[in-house]
């Protein structure tokens, strides 16, 4: 390992692991390519690592933006707390305090940033919800570059996070 290279947190399944809720994965050939020759990648996957089985059960987000609740869609587990006492827990282990920059997967959860689905009573509310991993992450340390892995497929936007990961200090 270089220890001259920055560190960068990242959803497990950018990276090709086979941690989704339906045992797959979402590689993101493209932005790893663009990364690893110059950043160590941090593999992070909340849900796995709270202990939750390869595949699982989709998990949704229900309730109102001040309320968000995290329910295993068919035995209707409810993961809020467990979810938000381990994030917290997560955020505070020495490597991710060492990270520069966090990149996380669109649309889940967990580490989705304001895209994610929001139910209520089975009916969609919102598009635009943030997953819990995120949410404490983002809360914990506003100053630390976060974005979804989406965004930085435009160069400039990559560019600046890059700049961003780079001047970062916690
Ligand atoms: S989006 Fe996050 S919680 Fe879901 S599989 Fe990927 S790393 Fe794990």
């Amino acid at each position: 390992m270089d220890s001259k290279k920055l560190i960068i947190g990242i959803s497990s399944c950018l990276l090709g692991e086979k941690v989704r809720y339906d045992g797959q994965s979402k590689r993101d050939d493209i932005l790893i390519n663009k990364l690893h020759h110059d950043f160590i990648l941090l593999s992070i996957c909340p849900e796995v690592e709270i202990g939750m089985p390869v595949p699982r059960e989709r998990l949704n987000l229900i309730g109102s933006s001040d309320n968000l609740k995290m329910i295993a869609d068919e035995t209707g587990k409810d993961w809020s707390d467990e979810m938000r006492e381990f994030s917290k827990m997560r955020i505070l282990q020495s490597d991710f305090k060492n990270i520069s920059g966090l990149i996380l997967k669109s649309k889940s959860p967990s580490c989705g940033i304001k895209t994610v689905k929001v139910l209520n009573n089975s009916e969609l509310i919102s598009q635009n919800g943030t997953g819990l991993f995120a949410e404490v992450a983002m809360k914990s340390y506003p100053t630390l570059p976060i974005i979804e892995a989406q965004e930085l497929h435009n160069d400039d936007v990559y560019t600046d996070f890059i700049c961003r990961v780079e001047n970062f200090t916690m």
